[in-house]
């Protein structure tokens, strides 16, 4: 990510309304013509002229597919645009914007609208557009009034103003939280966020993906070494913050920080607490067979996930979910839950609820959990499978090569495995492996018993 000649959230100009355009002069066309090469260099659909820095009412938007089959947009520059008419029939769609990085959410919106604007000359314009033209300059208009993505994807988070937010979080999937809350109406006085590490074979120092948002966003980043440094409490301690939202930090908090915060610290978890408490809720889920899982945003207490909820949803879990596909499933509708909870919560309308029924827990997955049994029936080998992906991916030893099984489905009673990977070599389907040669490794699921093989 570098920076952009874009305004990014949170900064308060893309919240100011912007002024009629009355004055139709060559400066107004030199504007819509940097709003196009920005939109255009940052691959946008559109673009409105608060997020280059001028509060005027100027939108501008253009669109080529690279799928000739999608509808292209053309290069279309509206003065003064205001919707005249709009269809009753909506849809959703997920909307990113130049002026949000890492976030995209689902927004309703008509499907068709007419609208009335000038072109540069000053002449009036009537537009009438359907589809994801009308979806842009909907979202473009927005910008015009200080409207952003989250506003309409979860409108309660409007009221959230002057609340000092502190976010503490390290891994990307935790990017798309920050951002919301960023570009929410909320504060964010501070993120906190994991240390830098070595990471791959050349052990190349690595920012988290959290850090660089943040730094990119402006917003002040800590990244302390222990959270038991005094030293480390006083800083967050002058933050004077009303809430911590915690997603997928890293580390325990310690009970000293979390009397601190009037509101306490609200933590995302990925399981229908107090079942799955620990660090591999949706990974277990899967494990288990469970037809049904979920996240849970509650409050931290000196447990671990034992704390009040604020809201919990309850979600499917696919029969081809991985905990890849499952967790990524939980992003979009729990910041939605977060940004539609937090205002209640903040005006003191909610009451986080005590946990109640029977209670799971979790451990930290190794790479060993990635290990086959071939003992084990072939279902709970096939969820294996799903459930160690991405990380730490299932194995089994053929010989003495290590293959890598990376996915897999079941086909009457026997286990279909689809691609996998020999120590070395690029993912292969399971087919080309076998044939390739080496007796053994057919003789080897021979053996094995539980795998479809004449394929
Ligand atoms: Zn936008």
């Amino acid at each position: 990510m570098s920076k952009s000649d874009i305004i990014l959230v949170p900064d308060l100009a893309l919240r100011a309304k912007a002024k009629k355009v009355t004055i139709f002069n060559p400066a107004l066309r030199t504007l819509a013509n940097n709003m196009l090469k920005a939109m255009r260099a940052n691959r946008g659909m559109g673009l409105a002229a608060p997020q280059v820095g001028q509060p005027q009412r100027l939108i501008v938007l253009e669109y080529e597919p690279e799928d000739k089959a999608d509808a292209a947009i053309p290069l279309t520059i509206l003065v003064n645009p205001t919707v005249t008419d709009a269809s009753r029939e909506t849809d959703w769609l997920d909307e990113g914007c130049l002026s949000i990085p890492g976030l995209e959410l689902p927004v309703e919106r008509p499907i068709q609208i007419n609208a009335l604007a000038q072109n540069l000359d000053g002449k009036r314009v009537k537009i009438r557009a359907k589809g994801l033209m009308a979806r842009i300059i909907q979202h473009e208009i927005d910008h015009l009034d200080g409207i952003l993505v989250p506003d309409r994807a979860a409108p309660a988070s409007t009221r959230l103003t002057d609340l000092r937010v502190v976010f503490m979080g390290t891994p990307a999937f935790a990017v798309p939280y920050l951002s919301a809350l960023a570009s929410s109406r909320a504060r964010i006085v501070g993120v906190i966020t994991g240390t830098d590490k070595p990471t791959g074979r050349d052990q190349k120092t690595t920012q988290p993906p959290v850090k660089k948002i943040a730094e990119l966003l402006n917003l002040p980043v800590w990244q302390f070494e222990s959270l038991k440094d005094p030293l480390a409490l006083e800083q967050f301690k002058a933050l004077r913050p009303d809430v911590v939202i915690v997603v997928a930090y890293g580390k325990i908090i310690p009970s000293n920080w979390l009397a601190i915060p009037r509101l306490g610290f609200l933590n995302v978890h990925y399981s229908l607490l107090p079942a799955l408490r620990g660090p591999s809720p949706h990974q277990n889920a899967i494990l288990a067979g469970l037809k049904q899982t979920g996240f849970t945003i509650f409050q931290l207490d000196k447990g671990i996930d034992t704390g009040p909820i604020l809201v919990q949803k309850r979600l499917t879990i696919k029969p081809t979910d991985t905990s890849e596909s499952l967790l990524a499933a939980m992003i979009q509708p729990s910041i939605i839950a977060l940004l539609a909870a937090l205002p209640d919560f903040a005006a003191g309308l909610s009451q986080p609820r005590p946990q109640s029924g029977n209670s799971s827990q979790t451990r930290l997955l190794t790479k060993a959990d990635g290990e086959i049994d071939w003992q084990k029936p072939v279902e709970s080998i096939e969820r294996q499978i799903r459930a160690m992906q991405p990380w730490p991916g299932c194995y089994t030893q053929v010989g003495d090569e290590r293959l890598l099984v990376h996915s897999a489905h079941l086909e009457a009673d026997k286990l279909v495995i689809d691609t996998v990977q020999p120590a070395g070599r690029p993912p292969m389907a399971f087919g080309d492996y076998l044939r390739s040669n080496q007796a053994n490794r057919l003789t080897f699921f021979q053996r094995v018993g539980k795998v479809k093989l004449d394929i």
